[in-house]
């Protein structure tokens, strides 16, 4: 089975493509349709496009001063672009993969080996062979089979009687890399999206370029159309069309209109909706959870850590940290640490002082004072502190997965909702599945408006 999301660096090994962009120039769909989107992450921006290219005219309101969304670059922090928000393309059978593939997208091809922190010693992947940790393994290998109660990851481990000095790695490989903590996450939920998974297995990392870079490559004819700073404070739908509001009493008409904002967007209220969203409609949104979340990318003058180190696990506060640099950069010295959950919310708490305690884990590790001693530079991307994000991204809390059904359902015939977290088949809190959601809205419209 596909393990959870984790993460190798893996050449371009891809199998056949399945997926394909929608084709260009054939019948004009959307001729005479109008589409507001909200939201300018890739699946607003998807969206867009796709209409576009059916002949809408489509307008894309961004809350923000930028394009992107959870998709952001650093530049000249390094010798590579670094991605503050996604960074590996899961699986080779997406609509994702297919866009980069097309784009003359390069894939890091570089050999990886893990440290694990465990009983005050770093170890090697051979620390997996033992007992304990082969268990865990074996643990998580298995999440998908589970056929039981939405009961949580971390119940669960405690049933199954996992060794204490395992939980730092369950953690970060099924809490964290899902945007949460094992407390949190449904095991059920979590099953039932990874049966639905289509993706494939194998993960990429791309090597000298970005998401964000490809995205604006591909989808570039939509970009015009993106309007920054306009923050959508409601939406007012109905069978004669839709008018959208912005905070600056700018007003949008149109046919029909896609909501492409986080769900903690739609958790908070920030857009009224008239007629109003039903209760059920609102209590799926309140079952789809995201989380704080942060990247915390460090740059140190000497490398203390193994040239071919991928991920370094048992740290007190960061789960994961892993070297970005490997396979693109010449010189490898940059790590990010990856926080999810109830941790990234403590680091999110302590402000700029969360770098001080970042490099104290990785002094512990490596021993007194070689990382701080080593330390350049750190550029903290808190997830949960952008103002309209809030967040990391959706993640499979128990009764999740049949709500995110409800959450992406259509009022009407022109209310129409997209993100990650309304993927309905296991593809959440993903590049990939925020594009594919793109496309299922604007599918949707163009067939209500070719009826
Ligand atoms: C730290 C981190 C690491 C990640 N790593 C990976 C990874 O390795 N691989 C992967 O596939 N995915 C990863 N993801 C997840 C991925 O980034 C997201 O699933 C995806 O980018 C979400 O796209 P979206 O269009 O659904 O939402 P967003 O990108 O959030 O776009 C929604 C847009 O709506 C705008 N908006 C909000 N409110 C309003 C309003 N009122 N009016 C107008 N606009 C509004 C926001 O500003 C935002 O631009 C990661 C995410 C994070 C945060």
């Amino acid at each position: 089975m596909r393990l959870p999301r984790r993460r190798f660096l893996q050449g371009l090994a891809a199998g056949p493509l399945v997926a394909t962009l929608p084709a260009v120039g054939c019948a004009a769909r959307g001729e005479g349709l109008r589409v507001v989107v909200i939201g300018a992450g890739a699946a607003g921006l998807y969206a867009g496009w796709t209409l576009q290219d059916e002949g809408a005219t489509v307008t894309i309101l961004e809350a923000s001063a930028v394009h992107g969304g959870r998709l952001r670059v650093l530049e000249g922090f390094a010798d590579f672009p670094i991605e503050l928000g996604a960074e590996e393309v899961h699986g080779e059978r997406s609509i994702l993969h297919t866009l980069l593939v097309a784009d003359g997208a390069r894939f890091v091809d570089a050999d990886d080996a893990d440290v694990y922190f465990v009983d005050g010693e770093r170890r090697g992947e051979g620390v997996l062979e033992e007992d304990d940790f082969a268990d865990a393994e074996a643990f998580v290998d298995a999440l998908g089979d589970w056929e039981g109660d939405d009961v949580t990851i971390a119940a669960r481990i405690a049933d199954e009687g996992l060794a204490a000095r395992t939980t730092f790695l369950t953690d970060a490989w099924i809490g964290n890399e899902f945007g949460a903590q094992n407390d949190l996450i449904g095991a059920r939920s979590l099953a039932q999206g990874d049966a639905a998974w289509s993706a494939g297995d194998a993960n990429f990392a791309l090597d000298g370029t970005t998401l964000l870079g490809h995205l604006e490559s591909a989808l570039a004819a939509i970009l015009p159309a993106v309007k920054t700073g306009q923050v959508v404070t409601q939406v007012d739908h109905g069978a004669d069309g839709v008018t959208v509001t912005c905070a600056d009493g700018t007003t949008y008409a149109a046919d029909a209109v896609i909501v492409a904002v986080p769900i903690t967007i739609l958790r908070d209220g920030d857009i009224t909706f008239s007629p109003a969203l039903s209760d059920d409609k609102l209590a799926a949104i309140a079952k789809v959870p995201m989380g704080a979340g942060m990247k915390v990318v460090l740059s140190f003058a000497r490398r203390f850590w193994d040239a071919d180190t991928g991920s370094i696990y048992g740290a007190a506060h960061v789960p994961e940290f892993w070297a970005t640099g490997l396979g693109r950069s010449d010189d490898n010295l940059v790590l990010t640490a990856f926080v999810m959950g109830d941790k990234a919310e403590a680091l999110s708490a302590l402000g700029d002082d969360a770098i001080a305690t970042v490099l104290a884990d990785l002094d512990a590790i490596y021993g007194a004072g070689v990382a701080s001693g080593a330390y350049v530079d750190g550029v903290i991307q808190d997830w949960l502190k952008e103002p309209t994000i809030r967040g990391a991204y959706s993640y499979p809390g128990p009764g999740s997965h049949a709500a995110r059904s409800v959450v992406a359902a259509t009022v009407g015939e022109t209310l129409y909702f997209a993100g990650e977290a309304t993927h309905t088949e296991g593809h959440f809190g993903t590049v990939h599945g925020a594009l594919e959601t793109g496309e299922r809205a604007a599918e949707a419209v163009l067939a209500w408006w070719w009826e």
